[in-house]
């Protein structure tokens, strides 16, 4: 019996002005970016929590706490690849992955499709497996404020 297992994961970067936005692996041009310890990657760091939880492996602040030196200012797509190859180590492969990002502005469509390149070569499946997907919140709460961005995401892994 194949064994299955799905995961869940969730992250919310503030926004501020005149930092970098990074988005699945993908530099976004804006007046805003993720205030972050890493590069606020927070669709990888909310796909990231996914892939761990589907293997019971606690989260992404577990093995790559923000109190070190070592993730100041880190490359996102790095922790994803780590995460990828613990769970191959674990003897789990990526069944897929799916993500939704809660962003008022700007409009991600361009970007998309390359988020699901980036993301599917750091995990080693292919892009038909990795889902990207984005809202806006109609203006309401922090995202519709343009405070914050918010992704939550879920991955499926198995070991045959
Ligand atoms: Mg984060």
């Amino acid at each position: 019996m194949t064994d299955f297992r799905i995961g869940h994961g969730y992250d919310v970067h503030a926004l501020d002005d005149g930092l970098r936005l990074v988005l699945g692996g993908v530099e976004i041009p804006h007046a805003k970016g993720c205030v972050a310890h890493s590069d606020g990657d927070v669709a990888i760091h909310a796909l990231c929590d996914a892939l761990l939880g589907a293997a019971a492996l606690g989260d992404i602040g577990l093995h790559f706490p923000d109190s070190s030196d070592e993730f100041r200012g880190i490359d996102s797509r790095i922790l994803l690849r780590r995460v990828a190859a613990l769970l191959r180590k674990k003897g789990y492969a990526i069944g897929n992955v799916d993500c939704t990002i809660r962003m008022q502005r700007p409009k991600l469509r361009p970007y998309i499709d390359r988020m699901r390149e980036a993301l599917a070569a750091d995990l080693g499946i292919d892009a038909d497996r990795v889902s990207v997907k984005a809202t806006t919140t109609e203006q309401l709460g922090f995202e519709g404020r343009e405070e914050g961005v918010s992704v939550s995401a879920v991955a499926l892994i198995f070991r045959p």
